[in-house]
């Protein structure tokens, strides 16, 4: 089950069904990728010839002038806040429910000393021009700090912005004179899913960070892309966070690998169907979703058929499977037969919670994604 007949063990992935995209291995090729490269530079001076080949073939693919590779996607929209920023006091607006508010361990209040402004949307999907002009501040006031930026998250929980209001914020940030930076992780996702052209996409944005790692399934690595002179700065304090390294065509050469082989070759479009089978699944069994399944997530709203979020990873071992909350990720190294094994999960989750009643039965306090109980801290 593990393996496929080409004996590319790690190209079908059996295990770790909803764990997250995080989970995806190197494949064969990306492995191979490392191999074949002939001569280790030094990217620290721009000589590593391998990474340089990376970051243009990245400009050629987004239409942006120029572009730096970075080590993690939270150090590419680091770098970028900090880079777009100057001197405090300054802020940016921001979906509260984004990964650079919620999981970057307030990096841009520490690196960049902004304030974050943080917008829930009211459509529980993606902000609205209308809720970002209500919340920039727009004023030279002493007691304020402008708001100098706007980031953007797309995919956000699996969920595409659609373009016309990309653009509809993007005009206005530009009038402003507001930078507009996008968290682009699982961009690649939204021109997958139909969401729009790459270019286009990024043409509003005066910079976008992407993911290899997560979607894409390459070791490690994320890529920002902007104007030559916005990148130079990226450069600068990359450098000083520690990122700028020497032989790392180790990194990219498998990043390009991954572009070229799951992006391009199309492997984002089956986790996508998958996705939707799963949801078609659980509406058949009686549940809704709390956002709407566009591309690779499936976010099951557990209260609408009453299960107890505590025996999801219970079932799930029992399969065979990893699987811990209500956010299920599909990813390009699962197999058709964990899938199958995925909707049996579901089934035995909603007749739990069927005999007993279709009551909710937390036991113990819902806690935050990330939190950990105290019983934890003691173990
Ligand atoms: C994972 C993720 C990041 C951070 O990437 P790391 O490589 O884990 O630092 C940033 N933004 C989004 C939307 C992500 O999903």
């Amino acid at each position: 089950m593990a393996s496929t007949s080409s004996g590319q063990a790690n190209d079908v992935k059996f295990e770790d069904i909803a764990e997250g995209d995080t989970v995806t291995t190197p494949t064969a090729s990306m492995l191979q990728s490392i191999l074949n490269i002939s001569v280790h530079g030094d990217d620290v001076f721009s000589e590593d010839t391998t990474t340089n080949n990376l970051e243009s073939f990245i400009v050629s693919l987004t239409g942006k002038p120029a572009a730096c590779f970075v080590m993690s996607g939270t150090m590419g929209n680091q770098v970028s806040i900090r880079s777009h920023l100057t001197q405090p006091p300054h802020s940016i607006v921001m979906d509260s429910r984004c990964h650079i508010f919620n999981y970057e361990a307030s990096g841009a209040a520490v690196l960049s000393q902004a304030q974050m402004i943080t917008v829930k949307p009211a459509n529980d999907k993606y902000l609205t021009l209308e809720e970002i002009k209500a919340s920039i501040v727009d004023s030279d006031d002493i007691h304020y700090a402008p708001t100098r930026l706007i980031c953007l998250e797309n995919t956000i929980n699996g969920v595409i912005i659609p373009k016309e209001e990309i653009k509809r914020i993007s005009e206005f940030a530009k009038e402003k004179d507001i930078k507009l930076h996008l968290d682009g992780a699982r961009l690649w996702n939204v021109v997958a899913a139909g969401g729009g052209d790459l270019k286009e996409i990024v043409s509003y944005f005066d910079s976008v960070s992407l993911c290899f790692s997560k979607g894409l399934g390459a070791p490690m690595g994320s890529i920002v892309v902007g104007e030559k002179d916005f990148i130079r700065r990226v450069r600068h304090f990359r450098k000083m966070v520690g990122g700028a390294t020497r032989q790392i065509g180790i990194a990219t050469a498998p990043a390009r690998t991954a572009v070229e082989e799951v992006f391009l070759g199309g492997k984002l479009a089956r986790t996508h169907e998958l996705a939707k089978r799963l949801e078609s699944s659980w509406i058949d069994l009686g549940g809704t979703l709390k956002f709407p399944c566009h591309t690779n997530m499936v976010w099951l709203d557990l209260e609408s058929v009453g299960i107890n979020e505590g025996d999801i990873p219970i079932e799930a071992k029992k399969a065979g499977l990893k699987w811990d909350y209500e956010r299920i990720v599909v990813h390009h190294q699962i197999c058709d037969d964990a899938i199958k094994k995925l909707e049996g999960v579901l089934e035995r989750l909603v007749e739990n919670a069927r005999s007993r009643g279709g009551v909710q039965s937390f036991d113990v306090p819902k806690m935050a994604r990330y939190s950990r109980r105290v019983d934890q801290d003691l173990a």
